[in-house]
């Protein structure tokens, strides 16, 4: 099945209202050659809502709580997400799992409460090195989505998207191969249609770690590669314009 490809700007942490007001000029500019989701740190959805409304790209958030609102300080609900224009989230990033603590259950929370109110959430899985190393990444790459699985049927997930993260290729300018990714890629494609065939067809699985224009072309040719989810490379608008174009299909 044909699947359009889908490129995501992740900021993480990164950004102020000058920086990305430049940014979003630069990227208003020259429209993106596929669809892409931009996810800015919170405090700055309603600055690049507004920038983003006629370029045809869509605002995603980069986490969401999994409770509803109420007394919970510090924490920013999908229905709020939602009120502000906010499409896409992403959830279960490795560096939420690995320094707040998110267990793959509260990433299943996550996910569940994003499609409860109509969001596509980005679910991130990913081995560690020291995982792939012991011959466990089809391993741990399963239990993460099963967590998901659990309380997200396949059908709905599919509004949104899955991007295989190996951690050791996170922000290290180390790239998991073409190959290396594609098997992964089609691993969990499998997992998934072991839900529902049609609902895995046409479900993006995308590829985040190191993603730069060099090598973003080579990676995206791969069958069960629909696309990136872009860290350090996104903070530059002409290097994501450069990925975007890659991933046109
Ligand atoms: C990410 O954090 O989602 C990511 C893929 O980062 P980078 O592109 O910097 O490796």
């Amino acid at each position: 099945m044909a699947r359009a490809s889908l490129v995501a700007a992740n900021w993480k942490m990164n950004g102020s209202r000058a920086d990305n007001d430049r940014w979003l000029q630069e990227f208003g500019a020259a429209p993106a050659r596929c669809a892409t989701v931009v996810c800015p740190p919170s405090v700055y959805l309603a600055q690049v809502a507004q920038a983003l409304a006629d370029t045809g790209a869509q605002l995603g958030a980069q986490n969401v709580s999994e409770r509803s609102a109420g007394a919970w300080t510090g924490e920013v609900s999908a229905e709020m997400l939602l009120d502000v224009g906010v499409g896409w989230v992403i959830v279960g990033h490795s560096e939420r799992r690995a320094a707040f603590g998110e267990t793959s259950e509260a990433v299943g929370a996550k996910a569940e409460r994003a499609l409860a109110v109509g969001l596509r959430p980005i679910v991130c899985v990913g081995e560690t090195l020291e995982q792939r190393e012991q011959g466990r990444t089809a391993e741990v790459i399963f239990a993460q989505l099963a967590a998901v699985l659990q309380r997200c049927p396949v059908q709905r997930l599919a509004t949104g998207a899955i991007a295989y993260e190996p951690v050791w290729a996170i922000g290290t300018g180390r790239t998991a191969t073409p190959e290396q990714a594609q098997q992964v890629h089609a691993a969990i494609r499998a997992q998934l249609a072991g839900h529902d065939a049609d609902s895995a067809a046409g479900l993006r699985v995308l590829y985040g770690g190191s993603v730069k224009p060099s090598n973003a072309r080579e990676l995206f040719a791969q069958p069960d590669i629909d696309g990136g989810l872009i860290g350090g490379a996104s903070l530059v608008a002409a290097d994501f314009l450069a990925i975007c174009a890659a991933a046109q299909r």
